[in-house]
């Protein structure tokens, strides 16, 4: 392969975001492996100055214009779809996440080009360029490889170290001068989600309960040993559902990604869907009936017992220990 491999620069709120440092890392030792320049490319409003921060790539390319103020996936694809026949690009990295969804499929088809969704691994065994895409929630992992190494890519936010994408060099920049046409999906207004009570990404320790807490009354006793850990709850989406904690306590897909030092879950399968939310916290300890319970083969520590045995210990012998 002798083409350049793209990043498509993620933003948000005037700041690069982690997914698009964690594609530049492994972009950079795929360029490297293959020999070939690694570029990057950022498009928006206001997101000049934004562009110095890509310095793990050769080069820059910034569109910078004030209608392109939150553009749709619509308008990104077209935009990328010029930039890619222009500057013969073979390879692309999008992350996969809520912001830039929906934009590869529409580059993919457009440019005829295979595209490889949920993408965790990538490598280069033979000058061919491997990658794992995670399918049905984590259940299956499937090793592809793209014909020419040449596809479209997105990238599973949390799947590569986002420091290694990071550089104080500068790299070269060229500000393109792309048209901008007239879409029918335009953005209308970004919704902020409502603030919760406190903010469970920002804990240090979380205390998390699953449905083997049985009912709402015993959220109380959980409350104790969160208040003696000086940690927070969060819940599995079973609890959030039956409406025992607010959702901003919801962690995992469809809820919050965590990554606090202490994990404690309680009573908790460990679903992918759970996990993908908690897999990255620092120390997980998990108490579980069931000795066969998934959640056991991310846990660094499991108890193999019945919460409510192993909880008022607990909570005796932490409260104990802080008041030695
Ligand atoms: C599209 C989609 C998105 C989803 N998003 C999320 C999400 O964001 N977050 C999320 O959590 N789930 C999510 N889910 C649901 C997920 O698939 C699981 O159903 C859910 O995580 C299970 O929650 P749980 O582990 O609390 O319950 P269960 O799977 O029912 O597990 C309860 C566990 O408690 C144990 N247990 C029971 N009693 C006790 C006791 N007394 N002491 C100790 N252990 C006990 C049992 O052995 C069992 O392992 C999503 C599903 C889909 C399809």
């Amino acid at each position: 392969m002798q083409e350049p491999i793209l990043v498509l620069a993620e933003h948000l709120r005037g700041e690069i975001a982690d997914i698009t440092y964690e594609m530049l890392g492994v972009g950079r030792k795929l360029a490297d492996e293959l020999k070939v320049p690694l570029h990057s490319v950022i498009f928006g409003k206001d997101v000049a100055p934004l562009a110095s921060h890509l310095g793990v790539a050769d080069s820059v390319f910034v569109l910078d214009h004030p209608q392109l103020d939150m553009p749709s996936s619509e308008v990104v694809a077209t935009l990328l779809k010029t930039l890619i026949e222009q500057k013969n690009i073979s390879l692309v990295l999008i992350g996969g996440t809520n912001v830039s969804t929906g934009i590869g499929p529409k580059l993919s088809f457009r440019l005829n080009l295979p595209f490889v969704n949920f993408c965790r691994n990538i490598w280069v065994k033979d000058a061919s360029v491997g990658l794992t895409s995670q399918l049905f929630g984590g259940k299956i992992l499937s090793d592809v490889r793209l014909p020419g190494n040449r596809g479209v890519v997105s990238v599973y936010p949390g799947s590569f170290p986002p420091d290694v994408g990071k550089s104080d060099r500068k790299p070269s920049i060229e500000v393109l001068d792309l048209p901008l046409e007239e879409t029918k999906v335009i953005f209308k207004q970004y919704l902020e989600p409502e603030a919760g009570d406190i903010d469970i990404t920002k804990q240090d320790i979380l205390i998390s309960v699953g449905r083997g807490i049985a009912n709402a009354d015993n959220i109380a006793m959980v409350n104790e040993l969160a208040d003696a850990l000086g940690g927070a709850l969060c819940a599995s989406r079973p609890v959030i559902d039956q409406g025992w904690l607010p959702l901003s306590r919801q962690v995992g897909k469809s809820g919050m990604t965590v990554k606090p030092k202490l994990y404690l879950s309680l009573g908790i399968s460990g679903a992918p869907e759970h996990v993908e939310g908690m897999k990255d916290s620092g120390l997980i300890i998990s108490i579980n009936t069931d000795t066969n319970a998934p959640i056991f083969s991310v846990s660094h520590y499991g108890i193999c017992a019945d919460i409510f045995d192993v909880l008022p210990t607990l909570i005796e012998e932490i409260k104990a220990h802080k008041s030695e």
